[in-house]
């Protein structure tokens, strides 16, 4: 089975629409998420014109703000700390990743947490180690949404997660060991990796390299979901970290790339913006 994150992700965007469109008579108006553009990385633009696409589905007010790759981390901070006293401003986004001169760190510490939507401010990953309430980071929750959607039991599975960033790997497998997963976190470190992943029954590989996972890796009727967003160095084409051809026969659950979790990042993320405009009212 494939796991089309692109239609999960717009039935999710319809209903999301339906209720959004209640919210003017309720509460006087609708969200309002602001995304930070800092720079013209091709990537970041394309990321930035698919969260504004995905707002004006959705019904969500979108602000993109653009500034030049030189703005130093000062003008930056003040600019996030003026969205922050903004009451008619819900979420705040600063696209990622940002020019070397500034700390990527500082500018996430700076957003105010109540209106983290990507989930990535030190009080809300403190928060979802430690079980309490929180934002969740949007491409996990949307890794976690679709295997919930697929039917795919979690519990008692062997899950093995490859990569261990902030925003991918380590989240992933915490939500992964909140359904009762057994999670290996394996990484670039890890020693034969082969015969680490071919134990998985549920697979994930968030690495960044085209293809990396091929079908030796994978055992029969596993669940893999691939995060990797990549360039074919053969044909130029978006792929993922997985060799899709190659192990969809294999695989009882996958998750294509393009169409896979990309789109259910950025609907968890309208998800997110609308969670934050409601607990914040
Ligand atoms: P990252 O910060 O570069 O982390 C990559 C991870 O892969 C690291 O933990 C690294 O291990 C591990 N790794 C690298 N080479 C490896 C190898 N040969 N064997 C085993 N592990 C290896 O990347 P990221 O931000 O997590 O993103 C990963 C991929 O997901 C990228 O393609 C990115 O574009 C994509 N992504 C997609 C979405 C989406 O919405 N679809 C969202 C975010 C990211 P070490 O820790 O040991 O270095």
């Amino acid at each position: 089975m494939i796991i089309s994150g692109k239609e999960l992700s717009a039935k999710m965007k319809a209903a999301m629409a339906e209720e959004v469109k209640t919210f003017p008579e309720k509460y006087g108006r609708v969200p309002h998420l602001a995304v930070i553009l800092v720079g013209d990385n091709p990537a970041s633009v394309s990321y930035v014109t698919g969260k504004a696409k995905a707002s004006a589905e959705v019904g969500i007010k979108n602000s993109t703000i653009r500034r030049e790759a030189t703005i130093t981390e000062e003008e930056l901070l003040a600019l996030i700390a003026e969205l922050n006293a903004d009451d008619e401003v819900d979420g705040i986004l600063v696209q990622l990743p940002l020019p070397k001169h500034i700390s990527e760190d500082k500018v996430i510490a700076a957003i105010d947490v109540k209106k983290d939507v990507d989930g990535f401010h030190p009080a809300n990953v403190a928060a979802l180690w430690q079980k309490q309430p929180c934002t969740l980071p949007c491409t996990p929750k949307g890794i976690i949404r679709m295997l919930q959607t697929a039917g795919v039991e979690m519990a008692g599975k062997e899950a093995v997660v490859i990569g261990r960033s902030n925003i991918v790997g380590l989240p992933v497998s915490k939500l992964l060991l909140d359904q009762n997963a057994t999670v290996t976190i394996a990484h670039s470190r890890t020693k034969n990796l082969a015969e680490v992943t071919r134990r998985a029954e549920i697979l994930v590989v968030a690495i960044g390299r085209p293809k990396f996972v091929t079908a030796d890796m994978v055992s029969e009727g596993a669940v893999v979901i691939d995060v990797g967003v990549n360039r074919d160095p053969e044909t130029g084409k978006l792929c993922g970290d997985v060799d899709f051809a190659a192990i969809e026969p294999k695989a009882s659950v996958i998750t294509p790339v393009p169409g896979g979790v990309g789109p259910m990042t950025i609907t968890c993320l309208m998800e997110n913006t609308i969670e934050c405009f409601l607990k914040n009212r």
